[in-house]
C-alpha cells in the first residue's frame, strides 16, 4: 500500500508530527486539527477501515485502545475528558482509507456529531 498516505507516514516516507511509535502503532498530530488536541492513532499494518479489520487478533484491537487511553494521559486530556472517533466508510465520513482513531480533546464537545 505504498500509495496510502498513512502507510507512508508509518514508513517514515512522509513527515508527520509523531507523538508515539512502537512496533504496532503510530500516533501523530492531525494535519488539520479540529480540537486543541487532535491526534491520529493507526496500526502500522495497512487495513482500509474498521469494517475490514481481521477478527483473527482481537488482542491487537485491545492494545490499540489501551495505547489511545495512555496517550490521552500523556497529552493531558485524560482528566478533562476526550472523544475517540473511528470514521468508517462513506457515510461514516472516512476520507483516508487506512484505519485510524481520532483522539480529540482540549475543549468541550457537542453531541450528536454532524
Ligand atoms: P477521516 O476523515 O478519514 O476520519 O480522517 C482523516 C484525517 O486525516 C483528517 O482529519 C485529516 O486532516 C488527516 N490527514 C489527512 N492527510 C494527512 C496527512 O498527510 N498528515 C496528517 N498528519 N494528517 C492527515
Ligand atoms: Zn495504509
Amino acid at each position: 500500500m505504498l500509495e496510502c498516505v498513512f502507510c507512508r507516514i508509518a514508513g517514515h516516507e512522509l513527515p508527520a508530527r509523531v507523538v508515539d511509535e512502537d512496533r504496532e502503532f503510530m500516533a501523530f498530530h492531525d494535519l488539520h486539527p479540529v480540537t486543541p488536541v487532535h491526534v491520529l492513532v493507526i496500526p502500522k499494518k495497512h487495513v482500509d477501515s474498521l469494517a475490514q479489520w481481521s477478527r483473527a487478533d482481537p488482542a491487537l484491537a485491545g492494545r490499540l485502545l489501551i495505547k489511545v487511553r495512555d496517550l490521552a494521559v500523556e497529552l493531558g486530556v485524560s482528566e478533562s475528558g476526550y472523544r475517540l472517533v473511528i470514521n468508517t466508510g462513506y457515510e461514516g465520513g472516512q476520507t483516508v482509507s487506512h484505519l485510524h482513531v481520532h483522539l480529540l480533546g482540549g475543549r468541550p464537545m457537542q453531541w450528536p456529531p454532524g
